[in-house]
């Protein structure tokens, strides 16, 4: 059976989240989107680990279930200990801002972890804390308290706390793990770049994509996710669908260009470059004359040893997505926040199920049974990738037009610059 899974989320304790972000609107959304198995976030915080603690039983394999739920005729949520850490330190002189993300096999374990940093670290400052500590040997405490522990660069092109960021990180995992190294076997692509962009690494190939949402508002849950065919659901079975790639059906993705941080450039001062135009300008901005923000996308070229479009015999597929309200509110000429969007978003989630059960699976003459034809061709154009895309750059999501589809038209352009 099938289960999509998101990993990396965070609870209400961690900075700029909603206050929703708490266990009981967690199971409710993680339903309407279509989530099985949903990490926890945020397990290093106290307040949220003793919520973890009070609220949530233990399925004996590693995953929990709300206390509250537990005799429920509905489908079940499962939950998985999942924390991110901000590793701020320097290494070889250069100064390293990376984030991991910790998938645990247990509250117990993880409350190790808590008891092992505590003395030392400010785990109470942020439900994601920042922690002046080699990521290395960050990885090491965790997978020696726990080798079936799970240690994962998040978000892994970002440029300002990633593990391959242009402003902060290595070229590559040797250098920051070192003899950990083979033990650290997954990274998670982030939204501003997808599986093609990584495939054209052939120092990747050993090393498992995995995606997920870093949702900071219950309605972002599933922004990305990952899904597998498990004969059983338990942690053991999740850990090995990612260390061997057997039963990882596909990943979810955002188009990557939806992404923060897709292309070069400034918000301040309206610049978007692509890295051609970057280079053009020896990554210096023509108006304020400091070094440009480079994206992910510059940061794989220069990284890569692969024309675009490589894919590796092993590599696991993916499907894109563009979020449902973002289809409706495109279809309709609103704003994803107003009213209108809203309704026809849970009434669409009523009759056709969840969300990711709308977008990836239900079939064409039933879409266009219960929503518009607009919405229902949005929905169609996403699924054949006849999107428009305008990149993301310095922090500035970019934007999936479905309507106004030109194929992929605008992946020739990445093609060009490798
Ligand atoms: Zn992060
Ligand atoms: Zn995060
Ligand atoms: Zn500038």
């Amino acid at each position: 059976m099938n289960y999509i899974v998101d990993f990396h989320i965070h609870s209400r304790y961690s900075r700029a989240t909603s206050k929703n972000m708490n266990l009981e609107k967690l199971d409710e959304w993680a339903k309407i989107k279509g989530i099985q198995v949903l990490g926890t976030g945020d397990f290093t915080h106290p307040q949220w680990f003793k919520d973890l603690e009070k609220k949530l039983v233990s399925e004996d394999n590693g995953l929990y279930v709300l206390k509250s739920k537990i005799t429920g005729k509905e489908e079940k949520t499962y939950f998985i200990i999942t924390s991110e850490i901000s590793c701020v330190y320097k290494k070889n002189d250069k100064a390293r801002r990376l984030h991991l993300l910790i998938i645990m096999p247990s509250l117990e374990a993880a409350k190790k972890i808590n008891q092992r940093l505590e003395g030392k670290y400010n785990l109470e400052s942020d439900g994601r804390p920042i922690l002046g500590i080699d990521a290395k040997e960050l990885a090491k405490i965790i997978l020696d308290i726990s080798p079936e522990a799970m240690v994962i660069p998040a978000h892994a092109w970002t440029p300002w706390y990633a593990i391959f960021g242009s402003m902060s990180g290595f070229d590559s995992l040797e250098e920051c793990f070192e003899e950990l190294t083979p033990k650290i076997f997954a990274i998670e692509t982030g939204l501003s770049s997808d599986p093609l962009m990584n495939w054209q690494l052939s120092k990747l190939d050993n090393v498992t994509l995995i995606s997920n949402s870093d949702a900071h508002s219950p309605e972002n849950l599933g922004r990305e996710a990952n899904v597998f065919n498990l004969t059983e659901l338990n942690y053991k079975n999740i850990y090995q669908a990612i260390k061997t790639r057997k039963g990882f059906e596909h990943t979810i993705e955002f188009f990557p260009e939806e992404g923060k941080y897709h292309f070069d450039g400034h918000r301040l001062c309206g610049i978007v470059f692509t890295p051609e135009e970057s280079l053009k300008h020896k990554n210096i901005c023509p108006v304020c004359k400091k070094e440009l923000v480079l994206g992910v996308l510059h940061r794989v070229n220069d990284l890569a040893d692969r024309a675009y479009g490589f894919r590796p015999a092993e590599a696991v597929p993916y499907k894109y997505i563009v979020p449902l309200k973002e289809i409706i509110a495109e279809a309709l000429n609103k704003t994803k926040i107003s009213k209108i969007v809203d309704i026809e978003y849970f009434s669409l989630i009523k009759k056709g199920g969840s969300e990711f059960h709308i977008l990836l699976d239900l079939e064409e003459d039933k879409l266009k049974k219960i929503t518009s034809l607009e919405i229902a061709g949005g929905i169609l154009n996403a699924r054949r990738e006849k999107v428009t895309r305008s990149p993301g750059y310095d922090g500035v999501y970019g934007r999936i037009s479905v309507l106004n589809g030109s194929d992929k038209a605008k992946k020739i352009s990445q093609e060009k610059l490798f």
